[in-house]
């Protein structure tokens, strides 16, 4: 009786330890200390980050399919015009959700030795309910946008593809007709992508 109690609390502290290293933990230590002052480069993404949140969160603000529709359409616009301020060609994702014209926006640096190889850097663009989504997830997009600006003059060897989704926010989640779901998902070439999406990126947590 005892053992079997002892087997059962070993294997249960087992598997929480293996969940926390493959879920929670992670690598390599935080930074402690006084930041270094900012040099040209990170001043100039600091101030890029910033726009975006002063545009998206403060100007525009609440954006989502039902409650703010207009803004959602605001936000997507610019969103498409920064992607094509950088260079790049936007491809369009558009379907329809509750009368509402929903749209992801992609773009893309084709790989020049492995371009069936897909690496998608995405973040959503619609924001909860009541919210103006600085962090979530406005500073998603506004890390995206960083990455494409920085990517725009460069050739790589595999496929990046920087993607702005709608509807990923409650009640879309886990629907078709969240934006990750409707459209870009379903597209990506299998089995060798990868993809990244960064949500609520100001986070300490996350
Ligand atoms: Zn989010």
């Amino acid at each position: 009786m005892l053992w079997g109690l002892c087997i059962t609390l070993g294997c249960v502290i087992l598997v929480a330890a293996v969940a926390w290293w493959m879920m929670i933990h992670m690598p390599g230590r935080s930074y402690r200390g006084e930041l270094p002052a900012a040099d040209e480069d990170l001043t100039a993404i600091s101030n890029e980050l910033h726009r975006v949140i002063a545009y998206l969160a403060i100007e525009i603000g609440e954006r989502n399919v039902l409650n703010r529709p207009h803004e959602l359409a605001r936000a997507a616009k610019w969103i498409e015009a920064e992607f094509a301020a950088a260079g790049y060609t936007v491809n369009r994702q558009e379907y329809e959700v509750s009368g509402c014209n929903c749209r992801n926006l992609e773009v893309e640096i084709t790989g020049a030795t492995r371009p069936e190889e897909i690496v998608v850097v995405g973040a959503h663009y619609d924001t909860v309910i009541g919210t103006p989504g600085a962090n979530d997830n406005t500073s998603g997009v506004a890390a995206i946008l960083a990455m494409a600006r920085r990517f725009s003059n460069h050739r790589t060897n595999r496929t990046i593809r920087f993607v702005a989704f709608v509807n990923e926010e409650h009640p879309y989640w886990s629907h078709r007709e969240n934006g990750m779901v409707a459209t870009a998902a379903a597209r990506l070439p299998e089995p060798r992508s990868l993809s990244i999406v960064t949500d609520k990126a100001a986070s300490r947590r996350w």
